[in-house]
């Protein structure tokens, strides 16, 4: 496996399958990197900490830094190479510009559906289309992976390709399931912040998600949701239930919708979502 640090050399991995992460990988970011590596074109793991799609008051300083771990994993799940770009070389024109640049950015509609993570990050979606255009000019991937655990992030990106589909030509956008660990808790880079309490107080965002489930309306799915969080003693952000395509209300006789969480343990900040079923919807 090849480590990259100057954008000059990614011209073999063109037309590859592209994995951005921000790095400290688990199994969740390896399940991504199996899923190129089966495409049968090399994959390209990208690992950068942006800047720019963190708010002032958020998590950049310490957020984990882990690349030795990172390259063993990306290694064993089967990439090619992983590009580790400096912040200079994804933002050469600075810094301060970027991040203008950033909270300037034309977004895709669903970016800023009411309520979601644009409410609570309002700069976050400028930030990630922002890096992720970037990648996508530099590596000039045909396929490209995201996780439905950012499943807003996984939405925007794909808008932002269709509106874009003349600057990326061939791309497509591969969404792949949430990996969790054995008790339901989602895979997250930020999971590793949780001291033993909060690690079983954050199991009540998947009870939430499977609770929703068993409910035949959206107000009454949605306060399920809260009051399990409530009793898991997390602080609610949001807690859900929308239409997997719009992310708006639900469609009366869509399939399926999402339910949605986002919530606090201190200032520690997790989010998951959930398919929930045609007959919770139609209930
Ligand atoms: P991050 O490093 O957190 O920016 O994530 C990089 C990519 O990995 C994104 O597409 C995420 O949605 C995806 N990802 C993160 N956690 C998981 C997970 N538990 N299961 C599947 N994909 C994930």
């Amino acid at each position: 496996m090849k480590i990259i640090e100057n954008a000059e050399k990614l011209n073999e991995y063109r037309g590859g399958a592209l994995v951005p992460t921000m790095g400290a990988l688990h199994e969740g970011h390896a399940s991504l990197i199996r899923a190129g590596a089966a495409s049968g074109r090399p994959v390209l793991v990208t690992i950068f900490v942006n800047p720019t799609q963190f708010g002032p008051n958020e998590d950049f300083a310490r957020y984990p830094r882990t690349l030795d771990a990172d390259l063993k994993i990306a290694e064993a799940a089967g990439a090619s190479a992983v590009f580790i770009p400096t912040v200079e070389s994804m933002y050469p024109n600075g810094l301060a510009n970027a991040a203008s640049h950033a909270a300037q950015f034309s977004l895709p509609a669903i970016a800023t559906t009411p309520l979601l993570e644009d409410a609570i990050r309002p700069t976050h979606f400028g930030g990630v289309c922002l890096v992720v255009s970037r990648l996508f000019d530099l590596c000039e991937p045909s396929l490209a992976f995201f996780g439905e655990k950012d499943f807003q992030q996984l939405r925007v990106i794909t808008q932002m390709v269709e509106e874009n589909s003349s600057r990326w030509k061939s791309l497509k956008i591969i969404p792949c399931v949430t990996i969790r660990e054995p008790d339901g808790l989602a895979m997250s880079s930020r999971n590793r912040y949780l001291d033993p309490s909060q690690r079983t107080s954050a199991l009540g965002i998947s009870r939430a998600l499977q609770s929703a489930a068993n409910y035949s309306s959206v107000a009454a799915g949605e306060k399920s949701m809260r009051e399990t969080l409530d009793r898991h003693g997390l602080e609610t952000q949001y807690a859900v239930i929308r239409s997997e395509t719009t992310l708006c209300a639900p469609e009366s006789g869509a399939k399926f919708a999402r339910a949605l969480i986002a919530a606090k343990l201190g200032e520690i900040r997790l989010i998951d979502n959930a398919s929930v079923g045609i007959s919770f919807i139609n209930g």
